[in-house]
């Protein structure tokens, strides 16, 4: 294992991967690769949570977002991608860390209470849902992360996360609760205090022009959409602007993705400009231009993407090498989590065939 601090995160096999994803967190990870030792996780499980029902999608959903991961630029050969029900550690530790943390700490978690209201949960979520916050704590620590790349609605989950981390190293290793969370790990605490690290477009919003978007809300243009359905999707997103002489709102979701998918800064400032003195440019205009961009963006994605159509073998060999390199560094946090809580009685080793 190398020295370099640690970065993990992934995402839920609940569909493909879209632009939300890859302005969100994707692309970070691309940049990180080569100044941390970087582990991405298929959230499998976590996928159980709303679709226990549709075992054999989630799996489908797995292996594409591998393709998705590679097309967008993850490189195997510098990152660990792997599955998170094949790395047992987080589940063992995901029970552990459930019993430091308080119920309705746990209930409490915007982001729970959003994705519940957003996606019509209502009172009939499983218990599994709840617990993939604390879930998702056990994701991150069991590789002693040091940062973890994700979207804004993520903040709540790492601050549960290093609050954890903190108790854990506090009740089990002696760290004072006065240490600065920097120092966690050179005080003898097991787990390093994580942070969040947010891309440039922390949230992203979907065709809808009102969610975040989001492979479970119908508002997602996918890594795979062809430039027909880009176009398709954008020029559903709707602004309530009435005619090209009206001046425009700039906040609105439509330069939103002006800001975030057009190269040139100049071009963004004259389409801002033109929009808002009402300059004879209509909605459909820019959403052709945007369409455009984003297809140029997804062209040699697409292209990384089709060498590996149709392989489930490469993307399987990819994962089990991925798996054993979790487990290397997961099994040694758990031994090390194991004896500070008095816990551990004998060692173990995983292999995979
Ligand atoms: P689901 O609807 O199943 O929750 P999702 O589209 O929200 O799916 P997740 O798997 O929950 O995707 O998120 C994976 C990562 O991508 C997280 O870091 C999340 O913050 C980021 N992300 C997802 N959607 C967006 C978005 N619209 N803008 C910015 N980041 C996003
Ligand atoms: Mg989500």
């Amino acid at each position: 294992m190398t020295t370099r601090p640690r970065i993990l995160t992934g995402d839920t096999p609940t569909g493909p991967l879209h632009l939300g994803h890859y302005v969100g967190s994707v692309r970070r990870r691309v940049e990180l690769q080569d100044t941390y030792d970087c582990y991405f996780i298929v959230a499998n499980m976590h996928a159980y949570t709303t679709r226990a029902d549709k075992p054999a999608e989630i799996r489908t959903h797995a292996l594409e977002i591998v393709r998705d991961y590679l097309a967008m630029g993850i490189d195997p050969a510098r990152s660990t991608i792997f599955l998170q029900t094949e790395v047992p550690a987080i589940a063992e530790l995901t029970y552990f860390f459930a019993m430091l943390l308080p119920f309705n700490r746990v209930m409490r978690n915007p982001t729970l209470k959003d994705e519940i209201q957003v996606k019509g949960l209502g009172e009939t979520y499983c218990f599994g849902f709840p617990l993939y916050a604390v879930g998702q704590t056990a994701d991150i620590l069991a590789f002693r992360a040091h940062a973890v790349p994700v979207g804004e609605d993520q903040i709540p989950h790492i601050e549960l996360t290093r609050e954890v981390a903190r108790r854990f190293n506090q009740m089990y290793c002696g760290v004072s609760d006065q240490a600065d969370d920097d120092d966690h790990e050179s005080l003898g605490g097991v787990f390093a205090v994580p942070r969040a690290d947010v891309g440039a477009v922390g949230r992203l919003v979907g065709t809808d022009g009102v969610n975040k978007m989001s492979k479970s809300l119908n508002n997602a243009i996918f890594i795979t959409d062809t430039p027909k359905q880009v176009k398709k999707k954008l020029g559903k997103l709707y602004t309530g602007r009435q005619s090209p002489t009206e001046p425009g709102d700039t906040s609105n979701a439509l330069f939103d993705y002006v800001r975030t998918f057009i190269p040139d800064a100049d071009r963004v400032r004259e389409l801002e400009t033109a929009y808002a003195t009402g300059a004879d440019i209509g909605d459909g205009h820019i959403k052709v231009e945007v369409a455009e961009a984003i297809s140029a963006l997804l062209a040699p994605m697409q292209e990384r993407r089709a060498r590996y159509e149709g392989d489930d073998d490469a993307i399987l060999d990819i994962l089990r090498d991925g798996c054993r390199r979790a487990n290397e560094c997961a099994e040694e946090t758990l031994a090390l989590a194991k004896k500070a809580a008095h816990l551990h009685f004998f060692d173990r080793s995983l292999s995979y065939r």
